[in-house]
């Protein structure tokens, strides 16, 4: 096993009670909006028209298609031909470190262990990537496959669902070694909230759009389609654009690509973009997703909240999250932090946020 986390201040996500709440939470949210998005009214905001039974919960079939899923992701994973990266340096390297005063809940909802391995199986840096994100693409395209047997052939809103997240997901996959210099990987342990996040709610909350138009099919014309795939352009122009430009600065900042923006130093040797999209807002990159996430919800049309679930959430998740990178962003930078606050004052959408 890789070295466990040092004691971690200030609590997160709430501390014990939030985390408590969350643990709850979630799991009833996604079952919420699975039930929801099948039922006829398809409310977002209160019960879902009928609760299944016990016996409709369990089924032997699904566990042992869901078995065999993850052990195919697991054998792909474990193939002897891919390049090996090079991850984040931990910060514990010197000496071991006692965490105390440990919570049960908070601990079991953020994780103690950064980074859990047996030899080079890394449990995170898996359940990340594959499982779920190709999970998520393949309900989509069943979901299409049934609306094509339903109504003789996918609807043009399936199709413009399904093409962005397969793009979105597709994307991701390109851009495997990125991930390594998220959040998820170099700070947040393996926890519940990154388990179920990555193999439950990704998959089962981010197909919702495709579940809800195979339930509540939705009139689309080409112009609006149109439109719609413009803003899904723009969306994706900028979270690319963006996320590309800082990766390329952190791995060499002397690539012509980025070598004559500006930046500024900071105090532990590595610079600071504030020019290119990283001076534009502090997160070009939430805004590009924020963007693709409403082109996502636009084919479902605006007679239901449902369907928005998911920009609703994405909202309150990056806003969060935002707010988690700069508490460490100021540890890790200081004055220098602050100087990049005050020359790119908005953090997501310019003059608004
Ligand atoms: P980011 O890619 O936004 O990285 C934040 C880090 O970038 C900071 O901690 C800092 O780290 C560095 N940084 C910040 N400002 C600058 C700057 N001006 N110049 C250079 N470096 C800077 O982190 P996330 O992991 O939050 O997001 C990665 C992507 O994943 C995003 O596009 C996000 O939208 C997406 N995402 C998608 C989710 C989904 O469910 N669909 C969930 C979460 C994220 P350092 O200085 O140490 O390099």
């Amino acid at each position: 096993m890789a070295p466990t986390q040092g004691p971690r201040a200030p609590l997160e996500f709430g501390g014990p009670l939030g985390a408590a709440a969350l643990l709850l939470l979630l799991p009833a949210t996604m079952f919420h909006l699975l039930l929801a998005a099948r039922s006829g009214p398809a409310r977002l905001l209160g019960p879902p028209a009928s609760l299944p039974g016990l016996e409709a919960l369990w089924s032997p079939r699904a566990l042992l298609l869901w078995l065999a899923w993850l052990g195919l992701q697991a054998a792909l994973y474990l193939l002897p031909a891919r390049k090996v990266a090079e991850g984040q340096e931990l910060k514990d390297k010197s000496r071991l470190r006692y965490p105390i005063n440990g919570n049960p809940i908070y601990d079991f909802f953020l994780g103690r262990e950064l980074n859990p391995r047996i030899c080079f199986f890394d449990f995170k840096y898996f359940c990340e990537l594959r499982p779920g994100l190709i999970g998520w693409v393949l309900i989509n395209l069943a979901l299409l496959m049934k609306e094509a047997e339903l109504q003789g052939s996918p609807s043009l809103a399936m199709w413009l669902v399904n093409g962005f997240q397969l793009l979105y997901v597709g994307d991701a996959l390109w851009h495997e070694e990125a991930i390594l210099t998220t959040m998820d990987i170099t700070h947040d342990g393996f926890g519940f909230m990154l388990a179920f996040g990555d193999i439950a709610w990704v998959p089962f909350t981010y197909s919702l759009q495709a579940q809800f138009l195979l339930h509540h099919p939705q009139p689309l014309g080409l112009p609006m389609a149109s439109v719609i795939c413009l803003i899904n352009a723009i969306g994706y122009y900028i979270f690319r654009g963006a996320n590309s430009q800082k990766n390329t600065f952190r791995k060499n900042p002397s690539d012509p690509r980025v070598a004559g923006l500006e930046t500024i130093s900071t105090a532990t040797g590595r610079k600071l973009l504030v020019s290119g999209w990283w001076g534009m807002v502090r997160h070009p990159n939430y805004l590009g997703d924020l963007i693709m996430a409403l082109a996502w919800s636009l084919p479902c049309g605006v007679s239901h909240l449902l369907p928005y679930f998911y920009l609703l959430y994405f909202t309150a998740l990056l806003v969060h999250r935002e707010a988690r990178d700069e508490r460490q962003c100021l540890q890790k930078y200081g004055l220098a932090w602050q100087e990049y606050c005050r020359r790119v004052p908005y953090r997501i959408m310019p003059y608004i946020y």
